[in-house]
């Protein structure tokens, strides 16, 4: 999209020890000079800390994979977005697919997680995306379109990702027209919502971005960067999908 820088986000998931997501952030930290877009990270809740003093003063930014929709309360095991923010995160997914699945998560929910996420001066990054049997029964378009008007707050500022759920993890992705056409379709819905601000909403693509397919990925019109998941795990693979944006 014109005038919007890509942005290439890594989302490590449940993996890796302090130590390890340590120096992977230090690998990220060291190669990110010079780079066309962006880096973001985002470590489990218990390594944010940790990245965010080994990224600080860096072009790198740390970020969650969840939050609470309350700031503070008697919620055992969750965590709040002014903790996220106060252990030095700049940005947070929500409603990943597997957040939806494992944690039964509504379009409802991810937007009260969204307002808590801004009113805690978070970046939200709200991810959307078909199942296979959606996409199958020609229903994708339908469904990120509904997921987009229930999952986003009214004058929701963050960031949207586009990640088919049956491209996650599995090397698959859609093809480039079904990407374009698709991305196509959530700008406008976010332009027809939220105006100009909508217009320069970043939407980044999802699913089994690696190396070899980012610069077709990236190349195409609104795609404004990727999440990556098992990419970013390697620190090379993650810098070289950031080269090719
Ligand atoms: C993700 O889960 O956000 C993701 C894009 O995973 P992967 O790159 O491993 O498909």
């Amino acid at each position: 999209t014109p005038g919007v820088k890509p942005l290439i986000a890594g989302n490590w998931k449940m993996h890796g020890t302090l130590a390890e997501a340590a120096a992977l952030a230090g690998a990220v930290r060291d190669g990110a000079g010079g780079l066309p877009a962006d880096l973001l990270v985002c470590p489990t809740f218990l390594h944010v800390a940790q990245v965010a003093a080994t990224l600080a003063g860096s072009a790198v930014a740390v970020g969650g994979q969840d939050c609470h929709p309350a700031a503070k309360g008697a919620h055992t095991g969750d965590v709040a977005a002014p903790m996220l923010k106060d252990a030095g995160a700049g940005f947070v997914i929500l409603g990943h697919s597997e957040r939806r699945t494992d944690h039964a998560e509504t379009d409802a929910a991810v937007r009260a997680k969204a307002e808590a996420a801004a009113a805690a001066g978070l970046v939200p990054i709200v991810c959307v995306g078909e199942t296979e049997a959606e996409r199958l029964a020609g229903r994708a378009e339908a469904v990120v379109e509904r997921q987009l008007a229930e999952s986003l707050p009214d004058g929701f500022a963050g960031i949207i990702a586009y990640e088919p759920v049956w491209a996650i993890g599995t090397g698959r992705t859609p093809t480039e027209a079904d990407i374009a056409a698709i991305h196509g379709t959530i700008r406008a819905r976010l332009a027809a919502r939220f105006g100009a601000a909508g217009q320069g909403m970043r939407i980044l693509y999802g699913g089994s971005m690696k190396p070899g397919n980012a610069k077709a990925i990236l190349a195409l019109p609104n795609v404004d960067g990727g999440l990556v998941g098992g990419a970013s795990l390697v620190a090379e693979d993650f810098l070289a999908i950031a080269r090719a944006a």
